[in-house]
């Protein structure tokens, strides 16, 4: 039996990722989510998924590897990485989730732009972290929210990052809560 407190979610950055913003993405995921995080590169070599044509690298292949590296005791994961991520469908994603499942990515890549009035580090590091929570919360069953203030809505630009909030709305948080007391029941936790 595992007790909650020894639940936690592995940050496995990919490439050079500063410390100082695991930190802060470890943060988020505590406010949010409740759980502890530990910091663990799982693999790096991410050569399989890459895409001649596009110069970029196919998250869904990425992900589907990720989820065989999952530890005991660990209940989810998030790879962070500074490579540019694709999809089929898409130009390019700030990243991907497995929906209701074990894994996630996001690339800081896109997400580090600068634009002209808005150029700091803080905000740079807020919109990651936003990000982050955002596919954590997609493994926790959270699809798309139409309030563009809440953490769950989709952002197909920097500006849209930029003008969510780094919350959930009361709607997202009543389903969060009740995903995070069936995952409690089914994985023995208090
Ligand atoms: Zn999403
Ligand atoms: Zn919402």
């Amino acid at each position: 039996m595992k007790s909650h407190s020894e639940h936690f979610i592995i940050l496995s950055p990919i490439g050079e990722i500063e410390v100082s913003l695991l930190s802060a993405i470890a943060h988020s995921i505590k406010r949010i989510f409740g759980f502890p995080t530990q910091i663990s590169s799982l693999f790096s070599d991410i050569s399989f998924a890459y895409d001649n044509n596009r110069n970029q690298y196919n998250s869904t292949q990425i992900l589907n590897q990720l989820s065989t590296f999952l530890p005991e005791n660990a209940s989810k994961i998030l790879a962070i990485t500074d490579v540019d991520l694709f999809i089929p469908i898409l130009t390019y994603v700030y990243g991907e989730a497995q929906l209701g499942g074990i894994s996630a990515i996001l690339s800081v890549h896109r997400l580090t732009e600068s634009t002209p009035l808005i150029n700091s580090d803080a905000i740079i590091s807020e919109r990651i972290c936003k990000e982050a929570i955002h596919e954590i919360g997609h493994i926790f069953n959270l699809k798309h929210c139409k309030d563009p203030a809440c953490i769950m809505h989709y952002c197909r630009c920097i500006g849209d990052v930029d003008c969510k909030s780094d919350q959930l709305c009361r709607y997202c948080q009543i389903l969060l809560t009740d995903e995070l007391v069936k995952y409690k029941k089914v994985n023995n936790c208090d």
